[in-house]
């Protein structure tokens, strides 16, 4: 969709949450080509040596040995830390060290290699300052992240789905973050939001102002990738509307002041409900600085990147870049954000996650309805549900009782004339199993949900068989 380079082409195609409070980076600009082994601080195994001793023992006692020792190893690997038995290896752009099953280690690296490129793409004219170290962590459970970030890092990370942190223990910084059975899309968002930090981090230092920074973190956070094409600009319809809330009741952050937001002011600030805000509206003012106004602040707004990578104080740069009239600016966004349109794959992606959750919910409770999107609907409504989400902090609540969650705003992409839309149908499974059969006759697989006319691609929710069911949202 983004033909050519420029960075910040005005493209106009439309668009969290799990909270990611980054630590605030402690400045390290000493970089020296790291080694393999000082690129973490490193504490080797202690191997375990079995001597190939000559003995006597009869092959049955070998056989015996052999069990324990097998044994043994298993359970010394059980307990050692989530540090001692996770293997780190380069893919791509990253050095990942994760605990999680190659298949899903190799996918969630292959996303994040398709950002890298988005990264550099658009912000190809900023010529690094520290040298690229880009380290990844991924835990496959949350308990092992929060516990390896204190021990290891010093690095409270118990409130937090995700972050990018620079500390004395990582001075080249390191992205982490948690998987457990969220959904993907919630993972995707918080690598593509803290990799920007990570990316970031080499051309900016800590010199991007924390609106800038959490604005455009949230900018590519909310970006789609289907197959290699990264598509940013895309919003969704809740965040859309909190803001125009929030200028309507004139509680939205005035310029002034956000615009000189330290990032220990936005880190120390407690997560409620004006945390979350400030994201959005961060989120916001960058949509305005790449769109609004039909792409005129595009220029200006890549100088004032271009002024940041060189290192000038963000006031002075803001005011190089923009001018000096800050309450003009401000009037410019209210506008401009007051009448923004949501994207249809954001809002769709979210709200196809919320109706799975239903008919996961219905599934538990054994409740039959007709396999319609209207027969969900109303089963929905029958047990009140209700999807609680986190977004910077601050739960959300999703009702059923709200009739958007049923539906796609149309976008740009769309064909008006075939509006993108949800359909739910019976699923049809082929090939089962007797012992399958059983399993469907006493639990049946919930309903296929899906879109219809979606652009730049339909979603479907592919059902998954376990204790119980889980799902995973599929790009077509
Ligand atoms: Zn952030």
């Amino acid at each position: 969709m983004t033909a050519q380079r420029p960075p910040f082409v005005a493209v106009r195609c439309h668009g969290q949450r799990s909270a990611a409070k980054s630590a605030v980076p402690t400045c390290n600009r000493t970089p020296s080509r790291p080694t393999r082994s000082d690129r973490w601080p490193w504490h080797p195994l202690t191997k375990s040596v079995i001597q190939n001793r000559k003995s006597n023992f009869s092959f049955l006692l070998c056989v015996v040995c052999a069990s324990a020792v097998n044994c043994f190893a298993q359970e010394r690997q059980a307990q050692l830390s989530w540090w001692d038995r996770s293997p780190e290896q380069k893919i791509g752009q990253y050095w990942i060290k994760t605990d999680l099953p190659a298949d899903e280690a190799n996918s969630l690296a292959r996303h994040l290699n398709v950002m890298y490129s988005e990264f550099s793409r658009r912000l190809a004219d900023m010529p690094e300052r520290a040298e690229e170290k880009l380290n990844v962590l991924i835990f496959k459970h949350r308990q092992d992240y929060i516990l390896t970030l204190r021990a290891r890092f010093g690095v409270n990370a118990s409130a937090s789905g995700g972050m990018f942190f620079v500390t004395s223990a990582a001075p080249a910084g390191a992205l982490a973050v948690w998987t457990d059975d969220l959904p993907r899309r919630r993972i995707e968002h918080v690598i593509q939001h803290e990799g920007f930090h990570q990316f970031a981090y080499s051309r900016f230092g800590n010199d991007l102002p924390p609106w800038l920074n959490e604005g455009l973190a949230e900018f590519f956070g909310e970006a789609v990738v289907v197959g290699q094409q990264v598509l940013v600009g895309q919003s969704n319809a809740r965040v859309v509307n909190q803001i125009k809330d929030a200028i309507e009741l004139k509680r939205y952050v005035p310029f002034a002041q956000m615009l000189s937001i330290t990032s220990k002011q936005w880190g120390d600030a407690t997560l409620d409900e004006s945390a979350a805000l400030r994201y959005h509206q961060a989120w916001s003012m960058v949509q305005f600085l790449i769109y609004g106004e039909q792409g005129r602040h595009v220029a200006a707004f890549e100088t004032f990147l271009k002024h940041l990578n060189t290192g000038l104080v963000a006031d002075e740069a803001f005011k190089r870049a923009f001018g000096e009239d800050i309450a003009d600016f401000e009037a410019r966004w209210k506008r401009f954000a007051s009448t923004a349109k949501p994207s249809a794959f954001a809002t769709a992606l979210e709200r196809i996650e919320f109706l799975a959750q239903g008919a996961l919910e219905l599934n538990r409770r054994g409740t039959s309805y007709p396999p319609t999107l209207k027969g969900l609907r109303e089963a929905l409504e029958q047990i009140e549900f209700k999807q609680t989400i986190e977004t910077h902090g601050l739960k959300v609540e999703l009702g059923a009782d709200d009739d958007t969650l049923f539906t796609i705003p149309i976008d740009d992409l769309s064909d008006t004339d075939d509006p993108p839309l949800f359909t739910v149908t019976k699923t049809r499974l082929v090939g089962l199993t007797h012992r399958e059969r059983q399993l469907e006759d006493s639990q049946p697989t919930p309903p296929t949900i899906a879109t219809e006319h979606l652009r730049p691609g339909n979603l479907s929710i592919k059902w998954v068989r376990g204790d119980g069911f889980r799902f995973q949202i599929v790009v077509e």
